[in-house]
């Protein structure tokens, strides 16, 4: 039996909460603390100290020992250094666990071995960490023993960003003061600030970790680099909502239990399309908190697996032929006193407004198109996207039909009388619509939809932070906001002005519109008619980063600077380079010492049964048959394994850069296909006792 839970006792238990800090500090101290938070500005030095002071004697109470500042750098997941609250002993030899305000603040871990493309060089290795006092202190249970971990930036001495956080929270002020011009257009005068609120739904898998690990692949590139297709796949559709089995139910339980105790909201858990894959959703909370949160999440399901003999698998694509993991970036912004600019709203003035907010965003989506799909590659996910399992390379917004229909007349007419469903409108004095929620269906293949009142955007991969994604989108609303509030907060006739303004965005940006299926191959044609942009893979998308568009965006709206930009371009580019050439080199490895002499084992049974059977006068035709079968797709295998090999030589000696990048995507890539082809047709050919390592079939149905 389980013990039994109170989630309300558990939740944020090991959260340094404000309520927590409500109780342990002085009230003026609470008040500076709670006063930067909502308002921004530096922290004293004094008041650090007496924050670190009551944040340590809970950590202690809670059993910690060290604390670490936390950070997300670039190379996508978290880093920590520990460091114990000890000091120096006194002279009675006695040690007082201390922790001080310069402590909290301001960490100093030697930043070299992070990426920074070329913006930190070796002899400048100093990196500071910076708590973000927005998002809360935790402690965190692992086998090390409870660590207080303070969520921090990290950036380089002269200020550069060198980690995910930095620019998100940048982005969230420029979304921030934008957001508040264009509700000040509209009467708002008591909203003081405008956060985005994001919940990010994770996709992944499961599988035993004893046979996980019998696989190089799995271990070095965290994806299956040979398999061949089980007989069965998702053809049943039996899994997605299916009733989830005891041992990943005990798991699912376990994971609750650890995020609630960490203050993420765990919400909705269920089994997903592909055998062996399933999905956690939190409740959205504040975009930095949620970008935090869902490395947690990330962390916490990788843990908690180990403890039940499960390995828990994030990349975008594990196994071929098997539906991918994602993570849909569910995306709104909020005002402080409680208007989701979102939101439909009942009445034209409200409704006015959203319509405005809508225009802008689809400014936003279709002038920086190419940004957006950027921030959502990464290596995994360039076997997902565009694959017919996922959202297609191409970005595109999906309103539902009802929307669409009101954007179509605004565009027509310039204005909107009829509700496609749902009869007649109610025409306020205003030319614009009063509506009501769309009720059609959701469209599953698109990357960027409004859904009621907010946008999914469902291209994320399943194992990238979710930092890129929304410090993206913060970025190009705000400027699309500011460019609306830059016309509108001088005119005559407003009522006019924000009229001729949504029509005019609408009508210009209408193509971004698509609402049918984003997995047809009709699509891509008529996207191509539209021009919008079709960007293939990642290292394809890395120059948007760098275009004069992007560069005005990000440095306008203080989010990037250019040497920025050009540092995480090359930072794209080395990780591109590293992760196909651990991945060929693991391909080369077990081709060449397992794959082969297992092969070559088989073959060796099946030649010593024609002579067995020669001998006794029996047909041979079957066994030599198959040996012939088997020889020759072995001499295959052999050679595509040398040819990678050499073509990995050849991209390996590149320098660093754009061109080796590329090299490891138009030939390394390519070469590894051609590896991977006559050893899963291999695989289907030999006596699965002589198969070296777990297939698809033991991997994904024996869980
Ligand atoms: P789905 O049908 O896609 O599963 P849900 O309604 O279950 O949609 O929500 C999925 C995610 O979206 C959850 O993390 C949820 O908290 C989040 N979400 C809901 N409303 C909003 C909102 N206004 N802004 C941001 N995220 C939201
Ligand atoms: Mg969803």
């Amino acid at each position: 039996m389980r013990e039994e839970l109170n989630v309300e006792e558990l939740f944020a238990s090991k959260v340094f909460t404000l309520g927590k800090m409500k109780e342990r500090l002085p009230k003026s101290t609470y008040k500076e603390v709670k006063k930067i938070m909502d308002q921004g500005g530096e922290l004293s030095l004094a008041t650090a100290d007496v924050v670190a002071s009551a944040m340590k004697d809970w950590a202690i109470e809670n059993g910690a020992t060290h604390y670490t500042h936390w950070f997300q750098p670039l190379t996508g997941i978290t880093a920590e250094k520990h460091d114990a609250f000890v000091t120096h002993p006194d002279e009675d030899g006695r040690m007082i666990m201390e922790f001080s305000g310069k402590e909290l603040i301001k960490g100093e871990p030697d930043a070299s071995s992070f990426p920074s493309g070329g913006l930190r060089a070796t002899f400048e290795a100093r990196g500071y960490t910076t708590w973000d006092i927005t998002s809360p202190a935790f402690i965190k249970e692992t086998a090390t023993g409870p660590t207080l971990c303070i969520p921090t930036a990290f950036c380089s001495y002269k200020g550069e960003a060198l980690d995910k956080k930095t620019p998100l929270l940048r982005s969230m002020e420029a979304l921030s003061k934008q957001a508040i011009r264009i509700v000040r257009l509209f009467g708002n005068t008591e909203a003081t600030k405008v956060l985005p609120s994001v919940g990010a739904e994770q996709e992944y898998f499961l599988v035993d970790s004893a046979k996980a690990l019998q696989r190089e692949d799995i271990i070095f590139a965290g994806r299956t680099l040979f398999g061949a297709p089980a007989p069965k796949g998702q053809e049943m559709d039996d899994h997605y909502f299916g009733v989830i089995r005891e041992r990943i139910g005990g798991f699912m339980h376990d994971v609750n239990i650890e995020l609630w105790k960490l203050g993420v909201t765990s919400k909705t858990q269920h089994n997903e399309a592909a055998p062996a894959q399933h999905e956690v959703a939190p409740i959205y909370e504040s975009a930095n908190v949620a970008v935090d949160h869902n490395q947690l999440v990330m962390e916490t399901l990788k843990r908690v697996a180990g403890k039940h003999g499960l390995r828990c698998m994030l990349h975008e694509k594990p196994f071929a032929g098997v539906n991918g993991s994602g993570k849909h970036n569910n995306w709104s912004i909020t005002t402080d006193n409680g208007v989701n600019l979102l939101e439909p709203g009942q009445t034209p003035n409200e409704n006015i407004q959203f319509l405005l907010v809508l225009a802008c965003i689809m400014k936003a989506v279709d002038t920086h198109a190419d940004l957006l799909r950027q921030s959502a590659s990464n290596v995994g996910n360039d076997h997902r996207l565009g694959g017919y399992e996922a959202p297609p390379a191409i970005i595109s917004i999906f309103l539902g039909e009802q929307l669409e229909d009101v954007v179509a007349q605004l565009v027509e007419t310039g204005k909107a009388d009829n509700l496609k469903e749902g009869g007649v409108l109610r025409t306020g004095v205003s030319t614009l619509p009063d509506f009501v929620k769309d009720a059609t269906d959701r469209n599953r293949t698109s990357p960027f939809a409004f859904t009621g009142n907010k946008f999914e955007f469902r291209m994320v991969g399943s194992e990238d932070s979710i930092g890129s994604p929304n410090t993206t989108l913060n970025a190009i609303v705000a400027e699309a906001f500011c460019e609306a509030a830059d016309r509108l907060e001088g005119a005559e006739d407003f009522d006019m002005a924000v009229h001729d303004l949504i029509k005019e965005y609408m009508t210009e940006h209408q193509r971004i519109i698509f609402n049918g299926n984003g997995y047809a191959r009709e699509w891509e044609e008529e996207a191509a008619r539209r021009g919008l942009p079709n960007i293939p893979s990642m290292v394809a998308a890395v120059d948007t980063l760098t275009t004069p568009k992007a560069i005005h965006l990000f440095e306008k709206f203080g989010i990037f600077t250019e040497a920025e930009l050009r540092s995480r371009a090359e930072v794209l580019y080395e990780t591109y380079a590293k992760t196909i050439n651990i991945e060929a080199l693991t391909m080369v490895d077990m081709a060449n010492k397992q794959i082969i002499p297992a092969v070559m084992k088989y073959s060796k049974s099946l030649a010593d049964a024609v002579i067995a059977i020669t001998e006794a006068g029996g047909d041979t035709y079957v066994p030599t048959r198959m040996l012939q079968q088997i020889t020759q797709k072995l001499t295959e295998m052999e050679k595509a394994s040398e040819a990678l090999l050499e073509v990995e030589k050849k991209a390996s000696a590149m320098e660093r850069g754009k061109e080796q990048a590329f090299c490891y995507h138009d030939e390394v890539m390519v070469a590894m296909n051609a590896l991977r082809k006559p050893a899963d047709e291999l695989e289907k050919l030999v006596d699965k006792k002589y198969w070296p390592f777990p297939t698809y079939a033991d991997l994904l149905f024996e869980v």
